[in-house]
């Protein structure tokens, strides 16, 4: 098992590295990570702030605060999701877009929350527990 995981934006102009252990990894069915991700819901590895670094690309990265407590940052060129800040649940932490990630990673979501928001088309995976 490495002891990181790193990861980059589709343009490759952002990239990133986090060291382990992460907090938990979630998947969120919260009407604002539908409408931010534009997926069905999103997925997200939770990790202290403090093990997280931007390696290339500070520059290329917008940040947009969605809500009183939420941030989200994305690559300007491509508009990749690179992480976001969600100070209510998980203070002094950052989120890292799942999808962003390049290393071998084999962490499957842990919990999903806010699975009473869900898109009605989705059917809920059963095998992950609900946190809510
Ligand atoms: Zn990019
Ligand atoms: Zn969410």
């Amino acid at each position: 098992m490495k002891n990181s995981i790193s990861g980059k934006c589709h343009c490759g102009a952002v990239e990133w590295t986090a060291v382990l252990p992460h907090t938990i990894a979630l998947n969120c069915h919260c009407n604002m990570c539908r409408s931010l991700s534009g997926a069905d819901y999103s997925s997200w590895v939770v990790i202290p702030s403090a093990q997280f670094s931007i390696r290339s690309g500070q520059d290329d990265i917008a940040h947009y605060q969605a809500s009183e407590n939420f941030s989200k940052s994305f690559c300007k060129n491509c508009g990749s999701t690179i992480s976001c800040v969600n100070d209510d649940k998980f203070p002094g932490h950052i989120y890292l877009a799942k999808g962003g990630i390049t290393s071998e990673f084999d962490m499957p979501a842990q919990i999903q929350v806010f699975t009473e928001f869900k898109a009605r088309w989705v059917t809920l995976d059963e095998s992950i527990p609900v946190f809510n």
